[in-house]
């Protein structure tokens, strides 16, 4: 297969990309599920936007670079900022219903805003950005369409990158482009605690490292403060707008211990809020308390939440909510410059896979749907269509089952990682048994994998995993000071 522009993924970034450039040229779009399994689709909060007359960039890009412990890309920052009224704008105008009072857009507020800043719908603004996205894709006649396809491979000579190889229908197959752009999201799967669905395991950021893409601030991973404390995979997330409405952190005894932790108490930036939680769930359980607010507010404003949180026995507007911290966000990623270009000719990379700059050490809530729409916006002023590449020689891969002992044995590693992973590079780090024990596991897993001949998808998201847990635990090990969200005991 042959195209000008092959998307890989299906999510925020990828979708909004695709809408662009099918404006230029042909569009593949593959996904390795269906089109609507992303990480934006769980996404609850909403997204972050000057909007308000009160509010103002200057004082977004302060909270920015406040919450990103000021190790951000400054000019990143001005840029999504400046930007961000138009990408909200660019959404109402596919048809994207934000919340609405007296004719002008309802904002409410997450940890680290010093102002009501954040367009939603419900507790399910990503599902609702996401199926409109997937609507007008699907409406346009320039983009085909691949779900169920698998990217396994970039195609790359002379660090210019001519496409990648996929699996599709248990066949390996590649597709040429003249641009390639990496849409495949985040890698919360690296660990065993995650709000992050299956689909998040890191493959974009493997792939490129594995064609000698730059990494940067991989180490900077966000931990959720607010997933529920109930054995599910993934964990379900309690959105930081049930803290921005007003609820209270509790601890077993009863005390809302966030009063003396922080000015912002219990809106204080996540990496520090994820850490008092963590504290304080050694002596005991951590609750949400939001039940001062009426019934009828809550059914209303967090419809999502409140229908799953009755599936297990809780009502919000009676019962406190038990939590827990879980690995959410990837601040760090491909390094790429504002248009998405990467270091490697004809690939381009954004969202969360990407690295622009603009979360520094730790992300402010809100901005990562911001910082998709935005990049993936401006990237088309680089694009052009160009004649069709020749075409490569490529290895032969051979498939392997799915109950072959080789697949088994990566599934099992697979479970051996995100435990060794959550333990090491977790909420809490310790330089030493990085380097002694998590590093030299991990790279005896790694090369026990790539050692296996053939391939398969399973076998390819665990290496995929291996080589994005080596990354952060060897990023982890080079800063030797706690920053943002990556702290050392
Ligand atoms: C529970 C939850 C709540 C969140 N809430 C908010 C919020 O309120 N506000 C906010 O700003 N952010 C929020 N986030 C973060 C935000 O949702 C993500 O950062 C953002 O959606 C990422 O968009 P993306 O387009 O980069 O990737 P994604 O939406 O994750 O899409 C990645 C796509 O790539 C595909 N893919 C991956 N690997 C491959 C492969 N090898 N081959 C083919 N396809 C592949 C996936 O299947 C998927 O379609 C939340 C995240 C979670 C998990």
């Amino acid at each position: 297969m042959q195209t000008n522009f092959l998307i890989i993924g299906s999510g925020i970034s990828g979708l909004n990309f695709a809408l662009h450039a099918a404006k230029k040229g042909e569009v593949i779009l593959v996904t390795k599920k269906k089109l609507i399994d992303s990480n934006t689709n769980y996404a609850q909060g909403g997204i972050a936007a000057v909007l308000d007359k009160t509010d103002s960039p200057v004082q977004h890009i302060k909270d920015t670079l406040e919450a990103g412990a000021y190790h951000n890309n400054k000019k990143a920052v001005e840029f999504m900022v400046k930007n961000s009224p138009e990408a909200i704008y660019r959404l109402i105008d596919l048809g994207v219903a934000f919340e609405k009072e007296n004719e002008k857009l309802k904002l409410t507020q997450e940890g680290g805003h010093h102002h009501k800043r954040i367009a939603y719908v419900g507790d399910y603004t990503g599902q609702e950005i996401e199926r409109i996205l997937v609507k007008r894709v699907k409406e346009h006649v320039n983009i085909t369409i691949l779900e169920n396809t698998f990217a396994l491979n970039l195609l790359t000579k002379d660090h210019t990158c001519f496409g990648a190889q996929i699996i599709r229908k248990n066949k390996i197959d590649n597709i040429f482009a003249d641009q390639t752009i990496l849409a495949t999201g985040g890698l919360g799967q690296v660990f065993s605690n995650t709000t992050n669905p299956a689909i998040a395991t890191g493959d974009g950021l493997s792939m490129a490292y594995r064609s000698g893409a730059k990494i940067e601030d991989i180490e900077f991973i966000q931990f959720h403060p607010s997933a529920l404390a109930k054995k599910t995979s993934p964990r379900f997330l309690i959105s930081e707008t049930v803290r921005g409405e007003g609820a209270h952190l509790i601890n077993n005894k009863g005390e809302r211990f966030m009063n003396d932790r922080h000015p912002l108490k219990e809106l204080a930036p996540r990496s520090i809020v994820a850490r008092e939680i963590f504290k304080e769930l050694k002596k005991g359980p951590v609750y949400l308390d939001i039940t001062h607010q009426p019934k009828e507010f809550l059914k209303k404003r967090f419809p999502k939440i409140f229908e799953k949180l009755s599936k297990y026995g809780i009502d919000m507007s009676k019962n406190l909510i038990p939590i827990t911290p879980a690995a959410h966000y990837s601040c760090g990623g491909i390094k790429t410059d504002i248009y998405g270009q990467t270091n490697i000719k004809n690939l381009f990379a954004f969202g969360e896979v990407a690295c622009t700059g603009v979360h520094g050490a730790n992300r402010l809530a809100s901005n990562s749907l911001l910082e998709a729409l935005v990049f993936s916006n401006q990237i088309t002023k680089k694009l052009k269509a160009q004649k069709k590449l020749q075409v490569l020689t490529i290895d032969r891969l051979k498939i392997l089952p799915k109950n072959s002992p080789e697949t088994i044995l990566a599934k099992k590693l697979h479970k051996e990682i995100q435990t060794l992973m959550w333990q090491y590079a977790g909420i809490t780090r310790n330089r030493e048994q990085i380097e002694k024990i998590a590093i030299p596991r991990l790279q005896e897993i790694l090369k026990k994998l790539t050692q296996i001949q053939g391939t398969n998808q399973i076998l390819a998201e665990t290496i995929n995993i291996a080589q994005a847990g080596l990354l952060i635990l060897k990023a982890a090990d080079l800063r030797k000071k706690s920053l943002g969200c990556h702290y050392i005991e």
